[in-house]
């Protein structure tokens, strides 16, 4: 077995394949050819609801990524909403 992060790993022994593995309880989240989280559950939370240090706010929101076998955090990703798009102006002819 391959470690990648924390808590995955590469294995090849269950499928023959290279699949992407829970280390603390062994769970298969899947080929990694489909990528390392592709198995994984996950959860939007906005700041405020993982700290009250953060202020809510529209920009930006966490995707938590767990294990579906024993339910340990994989990973915390920071998400940037686009801006909302300026309405559009009517074009003028010069
Ligand atoms: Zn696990």
């Amino acid at each position: 077995m391959n470690r990648i992060s924390e808590y995955l790993e590469i294995t090849d022994r269950k499928t023959g394949k290279r699949d992407v593995c829970c280390s603390k309880c062994g769970y298969i989240l899947g080929p990694l050819s489909k990528g390392i989280y592709s198995g994984a559950v996950t959860r939007n939370m906005i700041p405020n609801e993982i700290s009250p240090v953060y202020t809510k706010t529209d920009q930006t929101l966490f995707r938590l990524y767990y294990c579906p076998g024993c339910a340990t955090q994989l990973k915390v990703e920071p998400i940037v909403k686009e801006a909302p798009r300026p309405p559009q102006l009517p074009e003028i002819e010069l």
